[in-house]
């Protein structure tokens, strides 16, 4: 029997994995809203009941008590660099240009398996920052079951305006390798963004601002008919675009040229989040690579009194709550830790939201702004990507961290 099932297993994952489990934790966050005393059904990689115990059915199911935890969808990693490891072990500069592609590679395997034992069941990976199309083979691997890790929305290897974003300190006279792929203008942005789609990209990402040149500030880059075009191009093959932008006029010309998610965003005025909330374009504030570069910079967090960069950027979010801007749940990790990436999170509490508007951001509203429709949430036929944890974070986000068990497409990776 034993072997039977074995040869089975070699068949394609979906034809093996019907096993049933009835899952019974204290509580249910489904995404939305939280159940006392909710469990979970599941068969084979998708959800297939979830409700009050008496109305969920346990036949043929094993029965997995979990006491004192709560259950939530699979986590979403809004923001993420698996090519990346933290500026303080590395500089950017000298990652991009020193390590060579199969280092970065093996370590982004690593990246991958700890991004997945914290819960976080997808990530919306954004620009491999110099390892070209690296990060179309790493989804490969984690799908085809080489490697444990999360779903991957992926953007290969992003597009920047030329000459804006490189390792800084060259002379004029030597061409530095950039962070993305330089394109400008009519054909070659055409070009560039239906050869990124070929490769493998979901979504499309750009700088619209960076600091470039001599001076030391950011300044935005792409012209608003470049975005528009960019923009255009993408949506003709049903792929959304992400802007990098931290200016208000670079977050200004991205919003009105059909970007969807503005990342970091430090920069923005009341009027640029007024804008962004009247298109519906949603931030991605990245607190916690701002609160990690000021400590590399050597603020001591907890000793020292913040410094402006951090008072700042609690103003600025606090104006994009009050705006009403949907904000999606992203730390830019890489920057940081990976498998760190609830520091994200325990920041959006600090900065002034509720936990358990943080965690719909980080489920529900991350899925539903990256157009992830089978997932985010706990609902029956959804795939089974789910993470319990003890306690309950929906009261204090901070048992995010206490991980009892990761489930991905029905698999378990920790119980
Ligand atoms: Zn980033």
């Amino acid at each position: 029997m034993r072997i039977i099932y074995f040869l089975l297993c070699l068949l394609p994952l979906s034809l093996c994995a019907q096993t049933t489990y009835l899952l019974k934790p204290d509580r249910v966050f489904d995404g939305e809203t939280s159940h006392e005393g909710w469990v979970v059904r599941v068969k084979g990689d998708k959800i297939e009941a979830v409700g009050a115990t008496s109305s969920v059915s346990s036949a043929g199911a094993e029965i997995i008590e979990l006491k004192g935890t709560t259950l939530l969808p699979g986590l979403i990693e809004g923001h993420s660099h698996l090519f990346l490891h933290p500026y303080n072990e590395t500089p950017w500069d000298d990652q991009v240009l020193k390590e060579a592609r199969s280092l970065r590679t093996a370590r982004a395997t690593v990246h991958a398996q700890k991004t997945l034992l914290a819960g976080f069941t997808t990530v919306r990976d954004l620009g491999t920052e110099g390892a070209d199309y690296d990060d179309v083979g790493l989804k490969q691997a984690i799908n085809q079951g080489i490697i444990p890790g999360p779903r991957m929305m992926i953007v290969t290897r992003a597009l920047i305006a030329t000459g804006s974003y490189a390792p800084k300190g060259f002379s004029a006279d030597i061409d530095v390798p950039q962070g993305a792929e330089e394109a400008d203008g009519q054909d070659a942005l055409i070009k560039a963004v239906r050869r990124q789609i070929g490769k493998g990209a979901d979504a499309i990402k750009i700088y619209a601002d960076y600091r470039w040149g001599l001076m030391a500030e950011a300044r935005p880059t792409y012209t608003i008919d470049e975005i528009k075009l960019i923009v255009d191009v993408a949506k003709s093959s049903g792929r959304s675009v992400v802007a990098h932008a931290s200016t208000a006029e670079g977050m200004r010309r991205a919003i009105l040229g059909g970007c969807e998610t503005i990342e970091h965003g430090d920069a923005g005025t009341p009027e640029i989040f007024a804008l962004m909330k009247k298109n519906g374009t949603a931030l991605c504030p990245t607190l916690a690579a701002g609160d990690a570069v000021s400590q590399y910079r050597g603020w001591k967090k907890g000793q020292e009194p913040e410094p402006a960069r951090i008072r700042e950027k609690r103003v600025t979010f606090k104006n994009a709550l009050n705006a009403g801007v949907t904000i999606c749940a992203g730390g830019d990790v890489g920057v940081f830790s990976h498998g760190d990436n609830a520091r994200e999170l325990t920041m959006m509490v600090d900065y002034g939201m509720t936990p358990i508007d943080v965690l719909r951001s980080a489920t529900s509203i991350n899925a539903d702004v990256f157009h992830l429709v089978d997932r985010g949430r706990i609902k029956a036929e959804l795939l089974a990507d789910l993470v319990v944890v003890e306690g309950d974070p929906t009261k204090n986000i901070a048992d995010l961290s206490r991980i009892r068990v990761v489930m991905k497409g029905g698999t378990f990776y920790k119980r």
